[in-house]
């Protein structure tokens, strides 16, 4: 049966932190593809220091251009408005066989504020979640899972149990909930653009073909944040 994964993400810009956690559920998850879906306008971030969604688009297809396995999604940038995981996860839906497995991979801090996304308990019904770990996020995995235990029980849905056996949340009418290790590498976008701002090198952070790019249009030089 094919699998696929959903990963969303501001990607402001993408960097290795992404890549390699997404490289490594490809491979744990025997995943054929994954969208990288950056969104338009991400509902629960401040604008300002945003890159326009097409340059985010463009460095996510420089990164991923000479990787097997990795499509670039522009769905939610062709929607108006602001990015709601619910609409794209039901755009896969109808356009994707149904035999075709799919996955929202989505990194533990971002998962623990889903009570804030549009219709996000319809979520839970829809899509199996890939929950990635992030370094400096949570040392140890029991930490972890303890953590996630928790909010998937009091914020979702009490009926959510931890099964050793399939390493994962199930739940009897909802989708299972994975827990992923990605402590691999730690890189935040937030990084990159402070390091950019005060001129300091990101060689070791994005591809070379996104470090020419931002370079090349003098991305993050002038923000905020
Ligand atoms: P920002 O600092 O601007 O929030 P970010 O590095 O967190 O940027 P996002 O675009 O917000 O990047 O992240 C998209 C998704 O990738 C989120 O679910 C996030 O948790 C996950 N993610 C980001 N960086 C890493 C990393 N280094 N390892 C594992 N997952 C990551
Ligand atoms: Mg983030």
């Amino acid at each position: 049966m094919k699998r696929i994964g959903l990963f969303g993400g501001t990607f402001n810009p993408i960097h290795l932190g992404h890549l390699r956690a997404a490289q490594e559920v490809r491979e744990g998850f025997s995943l054929e593809e994954i969208y990288l879906i950056p969104s338009a306008l991400p509902p629960h971030k401040a604008p300002e220091g945003i890159a326009e969604a097409e340059a985010r688009l463009e460095m996510i297809r420089l990164a991923v251009s000479d990787c097997t396995g990795f499509t670039v999604s522009n769905v939610e940038l062709m929607r108006s408005g602001p990015s709601y995981t619910i609409d794209t996860v039901h755009h896969f839906k109808s356009l994707l066989p149904r035999d075709v497995e799919r996955y929202f991979i989505v990194g533990v801090d971002a998962f623990l504020e889903i009570n804030l996304w549009k219709s996000y308990k319809a979520l839970f019904l829809s899509i199996p979640f890939i929950v990635m770990t992030r370094p400096g996020y949570h040392r140890e995995r029991n930490r972890s899972v303890e953590s996630l235990g928790d909010f998937l029980k009091s914020r979702i849905s009490d009926r959510y149990q931890y099964s050793a056996s399939q390493s994962c949340f199930v739940h009897v009418e909802k989708q299972p909930v994975y827990i992923f290790e990605a402590d691999f590498l730690d890189i935040s976008s937030t990084e990159i653009r402070k390091r950019i701002k005060e001129g300091r090198s990101i060689r070791s952070y994005v591809p070379e073909k996104v470090e020419d790019f931002i370079k090349k249009k003098g991305l993050f030089y002038d923000i905020s944040d």
